[in-house]
C-alpha cells in the first residue's frame, strides 16, 4: 500500500514542493509514496512548478484507511478532515509542535529551521539519495519562499547552506534573483477577489479554546494594497463571523521594509494590544521588523490568550 505525502490545508510552496520531494525520496528507498495536496496551488507555487517542469500533485481530501506522511505542520486544524481515520506514518515539520496525535509509532523529522524542505534535504543526505535537478529547484524555491530570501528571523545557517547546495544541483547561478522573481509573482494582487487574497496563506489556530485565523500576504511594496485595503478589512470581518472565530488577523508583509501591517477583526481587540504591546488604531497596527507569523506573531498572541 502506497503512503500519501501531503502538506497543510491551503498549501504553500513548502507543502507542495515538500510533498513532491519527499515522495520521490521515499520511492527511492523502496517505500511507495504518492504526493498529494489539500487545496489549490498558489500563483507562487504554480510559477515554481512551471519553472522546473512539474505538475501539481493530485488533489486528495479524504484519507480514511490510508497511510499518510504529513509535511509542514502537526496541527489538526491544518490536516485532512478525516485524519483520525488515517494512519500517520511520519511528520516532517519546522513549526511548534501541534495537537496531532497518533495511535501507532511514527517517524518524526522536526527541526527549528526555516523550511520543511531544509529538513527534507537532510533526509536525502541521511539516506544517501541523489536529488534530481528539477526536485532540487523545487526545494530551493520553497526554502527561499519560507525564509523570505533569508530575511525572516526563522532563517538558519542550515537553510542558507541547503539553498546554496540545491542551487548548484539545480544549475541556478543567481538564486536571489529567482527568489525576487517569485516574490514579484506573489505581489501581483490586482484584480484578485478579497476573499481569495485573505485565504491565500491562511491558518486557523486554537488559542486556549478560541479559534483565531491568521492570514499573510508577502509583497515587495505595500502600496499594492492601497485601493483594496477596505475590501480586505470588510472580508476578514465577514470571515470571523462565518467561522465563529474569536479573531481574524491579516498580515500585510512588506519584505523590503521588513515589517507588517496587521489588519484586525476581533471580538476583543485588546488581546492584540496585549500581545504586541502596541495599541491598534482603526483596527490596524504596524509591527516593525515582523516578517514571520510562526515566530513573531503566533507565540505572543498564544501567550496573551493563556
Ligand atoms: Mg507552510
Ligand atoms: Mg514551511
Ligand atoms: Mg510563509
Amino acid at each position: 500500500m502506497a503512503m500519501y505525502v501531503v502538506g497543510h490545508k491551503i498549501p504553500d510552496s513548502d507543502s507542495i514542493c515538500g510533498a513532491i520531494a519527499l515522495a520521490y525520496l521515499k520511492n527511492q528507498i523502496g517505500e511507495a509514496a504518492i504526493p498529494t495536496r489539500l487545496g489549490d496551488v498558489s500563483p507562487e507555487t504554480q510559477f515554481i512548478l512551471e519553472r522546473f517542469g512539474f505538475e501539481a500533485p493530485e488533489l486528495k481530501l479524504s484519507y480514511a484507511g490510508e497511510e499518510v506522511y504529513i509535511v509542514d505542520h502537526t496541527e489538526k486544524t491544518q490536516a485532512p478532515d478525516d485524519i483520525d481515520e488515517a494512519t500517520v506514518v511520519g511528520v516532517v515539520d519546522h513549526h511548534k509542535l501541534g495537537d496531532l496525535t497518533t495511535s501507532t509509532p511514527l517517524e518524526c523529522w522536526i527541526r527549528p529551521v526555516g523550511c520543511s524542505n531544509t529538513i527534507i534535504k537532510m533526509m536525502y543526505d541521511f539516506y544517501g539519495v541523489e536529488i534530481p535537478q528539477g526536485i532540487a529547484g523545487l526545494m530551493m524555491c520553497a526554502i527561499l519562499s519560507d525564509t523570505v530570501i533569508f530575511k525572516s528571523p526563522t532563517c538558519t545557517t542550515a537553510d542558507i547552506k541547503c539553498v546554496e547546495a540545491l542551487a548548484e544541483i539545480a544549475g541556478i547561478e543567481d538564486f536571489k534573483a529567482l527568489g525576487m522573481e517569485m516574490f514579484k509573482v506573489k505581489s501581483a494582487v490586482e484584480g484578485t477577489p478579497a476573499r481569495d487574497l485573505v485565504m491565500r496563506d491562511f491558518k486557523d489556530f486554537n488559542m486556549n479554546g478560541n479559534l483565531v485565523g491568521i492570514g499573510q500576504l508577502e509583497v515587495i511594496d505595500l502600496s499594492v494594497f492601497d485601493d483594496i485595503k477596505a475590501d480586505l478589512e470588510a472580508d476578514i470581518a465577514k470571515l470571523k463571523e462565518e467561522g465563529g472565530r474569536h479573531s481574524v488577523l491579516l498580515l500585510l508583509t512588506d519584505i523590503m521594509q521588513e515589517g507588517s501591517q496587521m489588519l484586525i477583526a476581533s471580538d476583543d481587540e485588546s488581546i492584540v494590544a496585549k500581545a504586541y504591546q502596541i495599541t491598534p488604531e482603526n483596527s490596524r497596527v504596524w509591527l516593525d521588523g515582523v516578517l514571520s507569523r510562526k515566530k513573531q506573531v503566533v507565540p505572543p498572541l498564544q501567550d496573551a490568550f493563556a
